[in-house]
């Protein structure tokens, strides 16, 4: 059974501001490429429908999590460049090399099986893409490895080094000194390399300047409309609503409590609205008694926990007619920008973005304007 028109509520992506999105990056960039983050479904929002469009806006390289998302991006975009994040397990290689896929290399090993898998083709060298961990600690190869790579050049036999990356930890604070230190980390180190382009700035590094392009974006949250410049206004078009609908309303005319473990306590009189979107879908749990919906431009308070398949509204600030079972609620977007619910739910937008869950009806949208 597929979500539809019958679903408690309907999530909304526009693709002509994902398009708009691309090309702001892209002009941020100022001639130097720009790669999308697709991993995680598009960032949970559709990649089969979102990566069809970032390739007709020009772009022709991807990045992605893990195989099996490269695989099916491979389908959707026959001669795209895609890159897999998590690398090549051992044993994996030869699906990689089959569909045209790029691991990005994280250590010596994963670089020693590439390299002998494109020797055992006896065709073109392979590309590689290599991550040095610059501060993150996750990914990559560390300092000592770079450097064992750099005393042992033959490590890269058989290989076309393609592209150098790394990732910052802190690019949405433009005032943190970890941006500057891994910038030059990243310089020391890739100097031991041979020659290659580079790559180090995700969404928010591309707004930290010149300095952090080098010769590839590799831009995702900010694609699909997070801001990437949190103290400053967003200068990404919102891409995501979402909207659900009032199925019941309560008149309350004396003392009485909202929800489980009774966290809400009316002291006397209240119209308590009932929407059918809870944290089965992704409406945190955490934003119980703390975010809030909109109905037309009003701001109504989440009161009570958030339910399995339930939220609760104090809607009584609403005139008897504007809140009617029917009315049209926005949990998302517009009044309810999606940065401020992630931070009022102890969380960032990525995880709000990700975790919407498959019983809305969603709705492609090629622009709203
Ligand atoms: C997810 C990811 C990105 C994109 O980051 P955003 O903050 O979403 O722009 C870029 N590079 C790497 C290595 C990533 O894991």
């Amino acid at each position: 059974m597929s979500p539809s028109d019958h679903a408690g509520a309907a999530l909304t992506i526009d693709l002509g501001a994902i398009a708009r999105n691309y090309r702001t990056l892209r002009d941020q960039l100022g001639g130097t490429p720009c790669a999308s983050v697709v991993k995680g479904n598009a960032y949970g929002l559709g990649l089969a429908e979102i990566a069809p469009v970032l390739a007709r806006q020009g772009c022709d390289s991807f990045f992605v999590a893990t195989l099996d998302e490269a695989l099916e991006l491979r389908r959707l975009l026959p001669s795209a460049t895609i890159a897999v994040f998590n690398g090549a397990a051992a044993g994996s290689e030869a699906i990689f090399a089959d569909h045209d896929l790029l691991p990005v290399l994280n250590d010596l090993g994963q670089i020693e099986r590439w390299a002998a898998h494109s020797r055992s083709r006896n065709g073109e060298p392979f590309k590689a893409v290599v991550h040095l961990d610059t501060g993150m600690c996750r990914l990559g190869l560390p300092p000592c490895e770079a450097s064992r790579l750099a005393a042992e050049p033959q490590r890269l036999d058989g290989l076309r080094l393609v592209l150098v990356m790394s990732h910052l930890a802190c690019a949405e604070q433009p005032d943190n000194p970890m941006n500057a230190v891994q910038r030059t980390t990243f310089d020391a180190l890739r100097a031991l390399l041979p020659a290659a382009p580079a790559s180090l700035a995700n969404s928010s590094g591309i707004f930290l300047g010149r300095q952090y392009h080098y010769h590839l974006g590799r831009p995702g949250v900010a694609l699909y409309g997070v801001n990437p410049t949190p103290d400053k206004p967003n200068p990404m078009a919102e891409v995501v609503r979402l909207h659900s609908k009032i199925i019941q309303l309560r008149d309350v005319d004396r003392p009485q409590t909202v929800g489980y473990g009774a966290s809400h306590r009316i002291a006397a009189h209240a119209r308590i609205a009932t929407v059918p979107v809870g944290y089965t879908d992704g409406y945190l749990r955490s934003l119980g008694d703390r975010a809030f919906a909109a109905i037309g431009d009003v701001r109504v308070p989440v009161v009570g926990r958030v339910s399995m398949d339930l939220i609760t509204l104090d809607v009584t600030a609403l005139a008897p007619d504007q809140s009617l079972p029917g009315t049209t609620v926005q949990l998302i977007g517009g009044a309810c920008p999606i940065e401020e619910l992630a931070a009022l739910g102890g969380t960032i937008a990525y995880e709000i973005l990700n975790r919407l869950g498959p019983r809305f009806q969603r709705r492609y949208i090629e622009d709203a304007a």
